[in-house]
């Protein structure tokens, strides 16, 4: 079954492949499928933001649409920058800035307690929807350590890891992070829908 997936990176491609190929579904991004378009991310909850990329890519296919919708929730902030992750440090910002924002806010704070938490979404063509969630603990380090990884990577140490996210294999990351648990779940319930 083809499935376009409403993302523009590769490496998202790959690991929705790698645990969804085995219910027989062939991720296509949306580029690939020559779907160009932009969507503003509305919604104030992980669940409705990726709701609304999957629905507004659907309306150019008629084949099943997955989109996820992912970010970084810091206990001390009520959650913050949540949702609003990749705009936290404004438009134009990159990693290094929106990381010195955040270590800046929270400098002084004594609980660091953080969480990534990813939210998956599938539609299909006659409108049923499934959605899922992934979540993995941690805090926020008090300086960035490590090269591997993206983004929040290198001042996320995670809980089960006992290291940073940016001191991690991919492997290791990837056998723990929200966006691989939030897959997992998903493939449950898609192995049971799919079977009515
Ligand atoms: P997206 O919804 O996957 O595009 O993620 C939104 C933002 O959350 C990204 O731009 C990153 O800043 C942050 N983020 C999401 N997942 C991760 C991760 O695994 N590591 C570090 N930052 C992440």
């Amino acid at each position: 079954m083809k499935v376009i997936a409403a993302t523009k990176n590769p490496g998202k491609i790959r690991e929705i492949m790698e645990i969804l190929s085995p219910l027989g579904i062939e991720a296509v991004s949306q580029g690939d499928a020559g779907i160009d378009v932009d969507i503003e991310e509305t919604g104030s909850t992980f669940e409705e933001n990726s709701l609304i990329k999957a629905k507004a890519v659907a309306l150019f296919c008629d084949c099943p649409v997955m989109a996820d919708d992912s970010g970084l929730c810091v206990d001390a902030l009520d959650g913050r920058p949540g949702v609003l992750s990749a705009r936290y440090a404004g438009e134009d910002a990159n990693d290094d800035d929106r990381m010195n924002k955040l270590l800046e806010e929270i400098k002084g704070i004594e609980n660091r307690n953080a969480k990534f938490v990813s939210v998956v979404t599938f539609v299909f063509p006659d409108g049923r929807v499934l959605s899922a969630r992934g979540e993995v603990e941690g805090y926020i380090m008090a300086e960035p350590i490590g090269t591997n990884g993206f983004g929040y990577d290198p001042i996320f140490f995670c809980n089960e890891l006992g290291k940073g996210f940016a001191q991690a294999s991919s492997e290791e990351k990837n056998n723990v992070s929200h966006r691989g648990r939030a897959l997992r779940n998903l493939y449950k319930k898609l192995e049971k829908e799919l079977k009515k």
